[in-house]
C-alpha cells in the first residue's frame, strides 16, 4: 500500500480508504459478516483510514463491531456532524457522543463538518459550531477537524480561508474536474497545507459500469490494458494534493482490484499518452450525461415512493449505454413492479419539493425525473412488462 503524508500532522495515511456508505447487503439490509470481512481483509492489506458518517444508516454501528479485536487501532476513524438533522447548537454534542458510543471508541480521529454548502455553513455558523468543535478537542473526543463539501467554489474558499482545517474532503474524479471544489479547490486547500480526502472517484459507479460503447472502444485500445475503475483512480492519485482516495466498496474483487492498484499508482507517473486517453473517455461521458446524480441517496426517502437514485442512474443510462430496449426492459422490472414488487418509477413524483434541499449536487430533482418519466414510463416500456414476464415465468419452469 502507498501512504501520502497529512501537511499539517504528519500522519501516515493509506491512499485508498475505505468509505462505508455503500456496504454489502443481503435482501434489503446490510450483510454484517460480509462487511466486516471486507473491512478487515482490506486493513490487513495496508489500509488505514476508514470513513463513515452519522447519516449512512447502520454504517456506524456495524464498524463499532468490524472494529474490534484490536482493528480500532490501526486505523484512523473518521466521521461525520450532519448539519440538516441540527435544530439547535445542543444537538451537535448529542449527536458527537451517540456517534462516540456506537463506533465503540473515545475520540473520533478525523472528524468532519458533513457536505457543506453555503446554506449548511450559514447553519452551522449561526450555531457556534467552531465552539462546539474547540470543545470536544479539548475533551480528546475529536482529534482532527474537517469538512466534506457539496458547494461552489467560492464557498469553498470562504470555508477554507475560515479556520485552521487539518483536512477538506471533495467530490473529484475525471468528470467532475470542473464541478464544485474542482481542480482549482483542490489546489487551494492544498497551498494551505489542509490534506485533501476525495470522494467519489468513481463518481458512484458511473465511471464502472454501464460504460458507454464508444468510451469502452477507446479503453479497448489503449496500450496498457486497465479496467476503467483502474483508469479512474490512478487519474485522481496522479495529483500530488490528493492524500487519500475514498472508495465505497462491497465486493471483494473490486476491494482486491483497488488496493493493488494503490500499491504503484504514484503522484504524477501518468504519461501524456495515458492522459489523452481519460481525456477522450470525458468527453464522451459529458457529452452523454444527461444528469449529475452520484447515487449518494442522501435525497431518499420519497415520501411518495420514488428511488430517486435509481430513476436517475435509468435517464443516465438510456442515453449512455447501447441498448435502450433493455434499459427500458429493466426499469419495467426494477421499478415498476414488472416482477411485483413495490413501483418506485419517476411518474410517481407529486413534486412536493422536500428532496431538491437534500441533493448535494443540486440537481432539480422533480424536472429531471420528468424528463426521465418521458423516455422511460411510456407505452413502450409498459408493453416490454408481459414480455418480461412471460420470460421469467419461463425461466423458472426450466430451471
Ligand atoms: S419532489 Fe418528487 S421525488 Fe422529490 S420527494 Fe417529492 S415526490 Fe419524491
Ligand atoms: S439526486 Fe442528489 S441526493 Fe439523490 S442520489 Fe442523486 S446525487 Fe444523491
Amino acid at each position: 500500500m502507498q501512504y501520502r503524508q497529512v501537511p499539517k500532522n504528519g500522519d501516515s495515511l493509506s491512499v485508498l480508504g475505505f468509505g462505508a456508505m455503500r456496504l454489502p447487503t443481503r435482501r434489503g439490509r446490510i450483510d454484517e459478516e460480509r462487511a466486516s470481512r471486507q473491512i478487515r481483509s482490506a486493513i490487513d492489506a495496508g489500509v488505514n483510514y476508514i470513513d463513515t458518517a452519522f447519516m449512512y444508516g447502520e454504517s456506524e454501528r456495524i464498524l463499532g463491531d468490524v472494529l474490534k479485536d484490536g482493528y480500532r487501532e490501526k486505523v484512523k476513524l473518521a466521521t461525520k456532524l450532519p448539519p440538516w438533522h441540527l435544530t439547535k447548537p445542543e444537538d451537535m454534542e448529542t449527536i458527537l457522543n451517540d456517534q462516540l458510543k456506537k463506533l465503540q471508541t473515545d475520540h473520533i480521529d478525523y472528524y468532519l463538518l458533513h457536505s457543506l454548502d453555503a446554506n449548511n455553513w450559514k447553519k452551522l455558523l449561526d450555531f457556534g459550531v467552531f465552539e462546539f468543535l474547540e470543545k470536544a478537542k479539548a475533551a480528546g473526543k475529536i482529534i482532527n477537524i474537517g469538512f466534506s463539501f457539496h458547494g461552489d467554489r467560492k464557498t469553498f474558499k470562504e470555508i477554507i480561508d475560515s479556520y485552521d482545517w487539518v483536512f477538506c474532503q471533495i467530490q473529484y474524479n475525471f468528470i467532475d474536474e470542473n464541478t464544485q471544489a474542482g481542480k482549482d479547490g483542490l489546489l487551494y486547500a492544498a497551498s494551505k497545507n489542509i490534506a485533501v480526502i476525495v470522494m467519489e472517484p468513481l463518481r458512484g459507479g458511473m465511471l464502472t459500469q454501464k460504460i458507454p460503447d464508444d468510451a469502452k472502444k477507446i479503453y479497448t485500445s489503449a496500450k496498457i490494458k486497465r479496467s476503467p475503475a483502474e483508469w479512474a483512480l490512478r487519474w485522481v492519485l496522479n495529483h500530488p494534493e490528493v492524500t487519500v482516495v475514498l472508495s465505497g466498496m462491497n465486493d471483494e474483487l473490486h476491494i482486491a482490484e483497488n488496493i493493488t492498484t494503490c500499491e504503484d499508482a504514484f503522484a504524477g507517473v501518468m504519461t501524456p499518452d495515458e492522459l489523452s486517453i481519460v481525456e477522450e473517455v470525458k468527453g464522451i461521458y459529458l457529452r452523454l450525461m444527461k444528469v449529475g446524480c452520484t447515487g449518494c441517496a442522501y435525497c431518499m426517502p420519497c415520501p411518495f415512493g420514488v428511488n430517486i437514485p435509481q430513476c436517475l442512474s435509468f435517464y443516465n443510462q438510456y442515453h449512455m449505454a447501447g441498448n435502450r430496449m433493455m434499459t427500458r426492459g429493466m426499469y419495467g422490472i426494477q421499478l415498476m413492479g414488472g416482477l411485483g414488487g413495490t413501483p418506485a418509477h419517476a411518474s410517481l413524483c407529486r413534486n412536493c419539493g422536500k428532496c431538491v434541499s437534500l441533493c448535494p449536487q443540486h440537481i432539480p430533482i422533480p424536472d429531471e425525473l420528468k424528463k426521465a418519466s418521458k423516455n422511460l414510463d411510456g407505452l413502450r416500456t409498459r408493453a416490454l412488462i408481459p414480455i418480461i414476464r412471460m420470460i421469467f415465468s419461463r425461466r423458472k419452469i426450466n430451471d
